[in-house]
């Protein structure tokens, strides 16, 4: 039986691991599979045969005399247990491992440097006009105080104006994942609804209104650069979901990066759907930063499970959704004044959801849950380099695209330089609750469609035909007072 997924919790101050594997089916009495150490390597052995035995752990990549193996569990599709091993070379498991270091937060471009021009990553329509930006600043995070984002302020504080956040018409004010504009440089290239800014050809998300109308924050995984020979695509340097992740602890927990953790680990995540539902996500990090083994997949045709050392955030999580009940964990939460909140894109939040969501299956039932009560789910993050990053969205991409319109087959060099942050959210930004006709095939191939640079205008107007009812009642909606500016 094969393996599905596997993950090796490696505590070398301990000398041991934790062992989970996860099965295509679940394991029953008739199948006999038997956990076996044969010459310090650990097997999976079904029906005595040796033909069907799996390698599990080979210990001379890593110099590991494994000994003995200890808290056996089998449940369900899940085989786990412990081993002990007295000697293992970390020097070797170090170097053929991933070890990914958190990149600063950074644009894509430097002041007055570089035309600039951002375009809706969906549809490419022109949001904001080529501008030179005079002055790209760090957004004061909601951890700072913002008297403090103006140097000026603090000398003589009678007769200075109050500090305002509000960006002049060639500023751009930048924060994890999203960049602050005065609301003018807009103008009318973008529909505004109940606080929220979509782009008005596609209906596409963008952003949020902040500081009374009087700028907005767009998200930078909802927006491109408009294509330039000198610069990349993505606003900011290094954009992968891992690099979110790192930047998030730290912005959270400056000092305890390193350590193990307790008390104070609990953070909340909250996103606004593009049909304006906020969702929430509840964190509890149980460790920052934990060595575990992962198989990689070898290219080569002999079937065994090569071990590659990685660094994982432990945590527990768990997604609550304004449409959905029970929210009172949420409430005791969100009063809690201790617990960091962070606002982010839907996009990114998403992105996180089901890479946490999908490493949970990991994690026998047994131990999925923090308690009885909050049900928190216990999962990894793997942190992984941008090239890692790169292959997974290409190889979801290719899959989302694959029953429509078949595998995509392009030469290596070439799939490296696409580079889209917005691949294989579409499935998931549709919830349950919502009925329109939006769900249709055609519509979804138009989807698939517009993701293609050169997608045939036809398509276009195809979906902003069908969108228009909508789009129209939108705008109507942004005429009332609290949508002024339209
Ligand atoms: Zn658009
Ligand atoms: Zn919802």
């Amino acid at each position: 039986m094969p393996l599905k997924g596997m993950c090796i919790e490696l505590r070398p101050n301990l000398c041991s691991g934790h062992v989970l594997l996860q099965f295509e089916e679940p394991i029953r009495d008739k199948r006999k599979t038997r956990i076996v150490i044969k010459e310090d390597d650990v097997h999976i052995v079904e029906n005595g045969v040796d033909g069907d035995s799996e390698l599990v752990l080979r210990h001379d990549c890593f110099g590991m005399d494994i000994e003995r193996i200890s808290v056996f569990i089998v449940s369900g599709e899940y085989i786990s247990f412990r081993f002990n091993y007295t000697h293992i070379d970390l020097d070797a498991l170090q170097r053929a491992g991933v070890h990914v270091e958190i990149h600063p937060l950074k644009l894509s471009f430097e002041e007055r440097s570089h035309v600039v021009a951002l375009q809706c990553s969906k549809c490419y329509h022109e949001v904001v006009p080529g501008c030179k930006y005079n002055r790209l600043r760090e957004f004061p995070s909601g951890f700072v105080d913002p008297s403090e984002f103006f140097c000026h302020n603090h000398g003589d504080t009678s007769t200075a104006k109050p500090p305002s956040l509000v960006p002049g018409p060639s500023d751009m004010y930048y924060g994890l994942n999203y960049v602050v504009l005065n609301m003018a440089v807009l103008h009318s290239r973008v529909i505004k609804c109940e606080g929220h800014i979509y782009c008005k050809r596609c209906m596409w998300l963008l952003g949020i209104c902040i500081l009374n109308d009087a700028a907005v924050k767009l998200w930078a995984d909802a927006l491109r650069l408009q294509p330039v020979a000198t610069l990349p695509r993505q606003l900011f340097q290094q954009p992968t979901l891992t690099q979110l992740v790192l930047r998030m602890l730290k912005d959270f927990w400056p000092d305890a990066q390193h350590h193990f953790c307790t008390g104070n680990n609990r953070a909340l995540l909250v996103a606004t759907m593009p049909n304006r539902h906020q969702h929430y996500m509840l964190l509890e990090i149980l460790e920052f930063k934990l060595r575990i083994l992962r198989k990689v997949e070898t290219t080569s045709s002999v079937a065994e499970a090569k071990l590659q050392q990685f660094y994982a955030c432990k945590l527990y999580f768990r997604v609550f959704g304004s449409c959905q009940h029970d929210p009172s964990i949420l409430a005791a939460w969100q009063e809690q004044i201790t617990i960091p909140k962070l606002e982010m894109s839907p996009y990114s939040f998403l992105a996180l959801q089901r890479r946490l969501t999908s490493n949970m299956e990991l994690v026998p039932n047994a131990w999925r849950y923090n308690t009885a009560e909050e049900k928190l789910q216990l999962s990894y993050f793997f942190y992984e380099t941008e090239e890692q990053e790169l292959l997974r969205q290409q190889k979801e991409q290719e899959q989302q695209q694959q029953p429509k319109q078949g595998p995509e087959v392009k030469p290596k060099q070439q799939q490296l330089k696409e580079y889209e942050t917005d691949t294989g959210v579409d499935a998931s930004l549709d919830e349950e609750d919502e009925s329109d006709d939006e769900h249709s095939d055609t519509d979804s191939e138009t989807h698939n469609a517009l993701h293609h640079k050169y997608a045939p205008i036809a398509a276009y107007e195809q979906q902003l035909v069908k969108r228009w009812p909508k789009q129209k009642q939108l705008k109507h909606m942004s005429n009332s007072p609290d949508g002024a500016n339209l």
